[in-house]
């Protein structure tokens, strides 16, 4: 299948295209580099270098690459940011990634496929989370992915455009040749593995008041080969609708932590710090929708792998990608 993947430059992005190149799709990478790296877009692919707001570029690239498929990672994806600067969110996620989905109707696109987050329940009433929960987000990350999830109801009701919208939990690991390298970086697993590299001397935890039971925050971390596994899933006709992708696990920062100690071997600095805005306290997934629909099947569901496989991506990448 000719498949269009929009931030296929970025962490998740980069081994999606990997594992659809692997599966013999064709594949165009539609990415304006501000968060991805050339370096990071498998060979095999076409590169197409612009940015979602050019609503003429973004139709002539989907029109050109002839997409049967798109894949829509490219947005961002900081809860922290977002609290400070929101319009960064809703211009981005939801204004620019119109464009994409209006030359997707244009070119008959057959499947659409969404980058959608946990973030849009919010703060969740019970867990794990399935699908039916109600979306609340409690932060404008969250709410700029559930404003995109409504325009794709309605988008395949008025003009029959199928989609799969993916509600991540917390992406994590690498590939071989593919890990994670933002400029700035904010994520909890490549910060505590940046301490063990011994390029910064500790790692904040932030909030140690949770109601858990170390006090710190839970998250459910599944890694990214097992997420790029699902797009390919998604792809087969009929394949449609809302699905959650998480292990079902639920690790505080502190076992994170203690997890990327015992995988590197090496000793983590940490210093308590006040709660992040915007972070609710616990998310974990109840994936079954996934397993049953999907026929997914994660091939690293423990922490031990996920952080495995991370942490000798970054001992091979210590300054990640070089452009
Ligand atoms: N976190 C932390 N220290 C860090 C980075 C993150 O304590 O240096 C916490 C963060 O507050 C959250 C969890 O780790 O509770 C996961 O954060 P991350 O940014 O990795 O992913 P998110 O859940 O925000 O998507």
């Amino acid at each position: 299948m000719k498949v269009f993947v929009t931030g296929g430059a970025g962490y998740i992005g980069s081994v999606c295209v990997e594992e659809l190149l692997d599966a013999g799709h064709a594949v165009t990478v539609f990415d304006n580099l501000s968060e991805g790296h050339r370096s990071a877009v498998d060979a095999r692919a076409s590169f197409v270098l612009g940015d979602l707001g050019d609503r003429e570029l973004v139709g002539r690239a989907v029109a050109e690459a002839q997409a049967e498929a798109v894949i829509h990672f490219a947005a961002h994806a900081l809860v922290g940011e977002s609290m400070q600067n929101p319009g960064k969110y809703f211009r981005n996620n939801v204004a620019h990634g119109l464009n994409l989905l209006e030359a997707a109707v244009t070119a008959k696109v057959g499947k659409f496929v969404f980058s959608s987050t946990c973030a849009t329940y919010g703060v969740p009433e019970k867990m794990p989370m399935d699908e039916s929960l109600p979306q609340r987000p409690v932060n404008p990350y969250g709410e700029s992915k559930l404003m995109f999830e409504k325009m794709l109801q309605w988008y395949q009701q008025i003009h029959g455009l199928e989609f799969v919208a993916f509600r991540y939990f917390n992406a994590a690991g690498a590939s071989r040749k593919f890990g994670e390298h933002h400029r700035i970086e904010t994520h909890l697993i490549p910060n505590v593995l940046k301490v063990a590299l011994g390029q910064k001397d500790r790692c904040d935890i932030f909030g140690t008041d949770y109601p858990t039971p170390d006090g710190t925050c839970i998250r459910d971390y599944i890694h990214i080969v097992d997420l790029a596994q699902a797009h390919i899933l998604a792809l087969a006709p009929g394949q449609a609708g809302f699905f959650n992708l998480g292990n079902g696990s639920g690790y505080s920062v502190r076992e994170v932590i203690q997890t990327c100690e015992r995988i590197s071997g090496r000793a983590i600095q940490t210093v308590e710090q006040p709660r992040r805005p915007g972070d609710p306290p616990r998310l974990v997934a109840a994936a079954d929708k996934a397993l049953k629909q999907l026929g997914w099947q994660p091939k690293f569901p423990q922490l031990e792998d996920i952080v495995a496989t991370a942490w000798d991506w970054h001992l091979r990448h210590p300054d990640g990608y070089r452009d």
